[in-house]
């Protein structure tokens, strides 16, 4: 096998495997009906277990309390985690806050990394990004009306943002807002921290997404920014660099991203497999001997397993060459996994019939959720045109 995982985790991807299927499994059926009310306090015990198994936060240095594991490493315990709807928030590693952990511990100050860093690692907060405006088309992220306005030793904020994922909650938002408009247009902007009870700050709901408006953690904020005054301590590496931040910030996410949607697309392999195999149509002829049903099973396992090889072989270019050498894979990826993620879910729910509509099993929460893969963090249309353009370039040279 080319990506087979480095033996020094394989122990370590069967530890996680275990604990998400006897601990993770058995919530989502509570939980996931009930629209998450609840789900934060179940949960917290078993973040104390896996902290305890010395699980926790696999993705940060050993220093900062982590396990210190490469991103390809990494990316193997991601999709073990991203079986359960539950399993990178488990273990400390989900969106928003692994991107705002890497973000701080790779360019906060020490001040900032004493204050936010170490208790966001430490799980004792949670954090929100606050980035996409209702007014302006988010896949053009330049174009935002927040401003940050420095006054003093302190910026004010004003602003209006939405789908700032689990703000409901969170200690801080990092904020990005335009600190130069007459600057060339990637450097208008800056990255700021503003902590969730800065006055001017305001949290004005929570965004409904596919059904659920969530609870806590599985919320999606809709926030304002009224005259909210931050420190400029709190601005995060050099003003005018918050799209540069951004796109770091984004390298490794979507490897992450990713692995968690072939966790996802494996959990829906092994629901669909197993139900084909049971369900019977009549006595002793089960779904699973009906020709359409093995197809999709076959082009299933295909599909993953292409997905996982293309995230691999993109996580380890970024390991040796850094994300701008990997950009064109990065790419790539995003869309092709979201993609096939879809397919999947969509042929595990056709075969479990109606029951793969309801709460019961996590397959139609997937389906609604996650739908918004093809969406975040760059919608494949961009995605797709970025890499066209780099490949035709190269033949446009050649004319
Ligand atoms: C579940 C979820 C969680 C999110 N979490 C966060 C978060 O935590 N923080 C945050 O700041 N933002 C977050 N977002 C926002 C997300 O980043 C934006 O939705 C995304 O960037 C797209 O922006 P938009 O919704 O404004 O769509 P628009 O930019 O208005 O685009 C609409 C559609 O137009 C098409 N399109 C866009 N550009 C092109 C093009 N060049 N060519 C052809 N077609 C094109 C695409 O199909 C796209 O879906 C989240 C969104 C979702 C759905």
């Amino acid at each position: 096998m080319i990506y087979a995982p480095p033996p020094h985790i394989t122990d370590m991807i069967q530890t996680v495997r275990e604990f998400i299927r006897e601990e993770l499994y058995p919530l989502e059926r509570i939980y996931i009906p009930r629209g998450f009310k609840g789900a934060e306090a179940a949960l917290e015990p078993k973040r104390q277990k896996v902290k305890e198994m010395g699980l926790w936060a696999p993705h940060m240095p050993k220093a900062y309390g982590g396990l210190g594991l490469s991103l390809t490493e990494f990316a193997y315990i991601s999709e073990e985690l991203g079986r359960s709807v539950f399993g990178h928030y488990v273990f400390n590693s989900a969106a928003p806050d692994i991107g705002n952990m890497e973000l701080l511990l790779a360019h906060g100050s020490e001040e900032q990394k004493e204050r936010w860093l170490k208790p966001l690692i430490a799980g004792e907060i949670r954090s929100c990004f606050s980035m996409t405006e209702p007014e302006h088309a988010g896949s053009n992220p330049v174009w935002m009306d927040t401003t940050a306005v420095r006054d003093g030793d302190e910026y004010v904020i004003n602003g209006h943002k939405w789908f700032s994922t689990s703000a409901d909650g969170a200690a801080f938002t990092v904020v990005m807002a335009v600190t130069d408009p007459n600057a060339q247009k990637h450097r208008r902007a800056s990255m700021l921290i503003v902590t969730t009870d800065t006055p001017g700050f305001v949290l004005e709901a929570n965004t409904p997404v596919a059904g659920h408006v969530g609870e806590g953690y599985f919320t999606h904020g809709e926030v304002r920014f009224i005259d909210a005054r931050v420190p400029t301590s709190n601005l995060i590496g050099e003003e005018g660099e918050g799209f540069i931040l951004a796109q770091e910030r984004l390298g490794p996410g979507r490897i992450h991203h990713t692995m968690r949607w072939i966790g996802i697309a494996e959990r829906a392999f092994d629901l669909m497999c197993s139900y084909a195999v049971k369900r019977e149509l009549s006595p002793g002829n089960p779904l699973s001997h009906q020709q359409i049903i093995k197809a999709w099973i076959a082009e299933s396992r295909a599909e993953i397993d292409a997905a996982r090889l293309l995230v691999l072989d993109t996580a380890a270019r970024i390991d040796e060459q850094g994300p701008y050498a990997a950009r064109n894979e990065i790419s790539e990826i995003k869309f092709y996994v979201a993609n096939m993620l879809q397919h999947v879910l969509d042929r595990a729910i056709q075969v479990h019939g109606g029951l793969g509509v309801t709460d019961y099993t996590p397959l139609a929460y997937w389906y609604g959720h996650e739908r918004a893969a093809r969406i975040y963090d760059g919608a494949d249309e961009v995605h797709k045109m970025v890499v066209a353009r780099r490949i035709l370039r190269e033949y446009e040279k050649r004319q």
